[in-house]
């Protein structure tokens, strides 16, 4: 399994829970994170100070640790200029990541979110696991962000539907754990990066399948 995100603490909002479940399984799970994260939050990329992107690169494998996961791989794109970025360059990252680890599971971002980074990742994860002979990747996910997706009030197609649902019944504590790791990221409730709003949306979707807590994702393509 290989999660592909754009920004540190997407990994863990995402899937963080199904990641910590997988691992527990004994499946062999990589995070990678294609952005530095944090660098927007100042007007020029080159003000920004080099040691919070060396700090969320710590709290990244932090994070990835309590989740089980094997290995984090980090990247920098310039976070929230993704769109700066030729297309084919993001597709090239994500290439040479799936080459190496051959993943038959993908997950990764919705491209229907406000995020432009989000978007990006989106297209260069369909361009590069395209369904070629060689290709290992067999099943395609994508997940929601909180703070992002539910942020672009379906006013970008394509609007989130998800239709896979995976119990976190016993690991949304691990994530909620791991997103504490972030804790430049987090924010206090109503916030959706709150560790309530979080808890009440893996509820809202269990209900909808009458489990405890869930994680919701679209299936975007799987090969049996
Ligand atoms: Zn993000």
């Amino acid at each position: 399994m290989l999660i592909i995100a754009a920004h540190p603490d997407d990994e863990v909002l995402g899937c963080g829970g199904t990641c910590a479940r997988l691992a527990r399984e004994g499946h062999d799970v990589y995070i990678a994170i294609l952005g530095e994260g944090a660098t927007s939050r100042y007007n020029r990329r080159e003000e920004a100070d080099p040691s919070l992107v060396a700090g969320l690169h710590a709290r990244s494998r932090e994070a990835a640790h309590i989740l089980g996961a094997k290995e984090v791989f980090l990247h920098d794109l310039p976070d929230n200029r993704f769109d700066t970025v030729p297309l084919l360059d993001v597709v090239k990252i994500v290439e040479a990541l799936v080459g190496r680890l051959r993943p038959e599971v993908v997950y990764t971002h919705h491209g229907g979110d406000l995020n432009v980074d989000h978007a990006v990742v989106h297209r260069a994860v369909l361009t590069a696991t395209r369904p070629i002979p060689s290709q290992t990747v067999r099943e395609l996910y994508t997940f929601e962000v909180p703070s992002s997706t539910e942020w672009a009030f379906q006013q970008f197609k394509p609007v989130f539907r998800p239709n896979v649902f995976v119990d976190v019944s016993h690991t949304l504590e691990t994530k909620l754990q791991a997103m504490r790791t972030y804790e430049t990221e987090a924010r206090d409730f109503p916030h959706p990066r709150s560790a309530e709003a979080l808890r009440a949306l893996a509820r809202r979707w269990g209900s909808a399948v009458g489990c405890e807590a869930v994680e919701a994702f679209e299936l975007v393509r799987a090969l049996e």
